[in-house]
């Protein structure tokens, strides 16, 4: 009788550590598929042209600072003072990355945002160029310049996405609903 509730015990306990084991199991595999998705997206959106590709496509300026991380001058963008409801667009590629509703006059001379459209449309490098330490902010799918962003933004994130109007493409939210 004793020997039988021995073996009972054993077998309890065998099955609650494999149990235990499973779901470990179960939430790595789970983490590798998502890193896998995430990761095989990324290499499918990517776009890689070379510079006299992007020469072709892109206007001078555009090519100056998307392809070779150039900063238009402040105050002079055509997008500084401009408060239109609609979406912006990367010049680049036409990828979403600002809505209209994130956009407020940081008074820097820059189009400034407090968050992009989508985290994943945008990716962060560390900018330790002119003496500074800023993160420079890129698009994602092609790579290309937009700006920097800072910790001195409003509510709700306190950042200030600091982008080039040259990087930017403007659509009006009419025009959207027409199409
Ligand atoms: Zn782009």
């Amino acid at each position: 009788m004793k020997l039988y509730f021995l073996i009972a015990l054993f077998i309890t306990i065998t099955l609650s550590l494999t149990g235990c084991t499973r779901s470990e199991t179960k939430g790595e595999t789970a983490m590798s598929e998502n890193q896998l998705s995430s990761d095989s997206l990324d290499n499918q959106e990517v776009i890689n042209r070379t510079d006299e590709e992007w020469q072709k496509i892109l206007t001078p300026e555009q090519f100056y600072v998307l392809r070779k991380k150039g900063t238009e001058r402040p105050y002079t963008g055509k997008y500084d003072q401009h408060f239109e409801e609609g979406i912006y667009f990367c010049a680049g590629c036409g990828t979403e990355l600002f809505k209209s509703e994130t956009k407020f006059d940081a008074g820097c001379g820059w189009p400034s945002f407090y968050q992009p459209s989508s985290e994943s449309t945008i990716k962060y490098e560390e900018d330790t160029s002119l003496m500074m330490r800023r993160t420079e902010v890129l698009c994602s799918k092609c790579g290309g310049h937009l700006g920097h962003v800072f910790n001195d933004g409003p509510n709700p994130t306190g950042l200030r996405y600091c982008i080039n109007s040259v990087s930017l493409n403007f659509v009006k939210k009419e025009g959207q609903k027409i199409k």
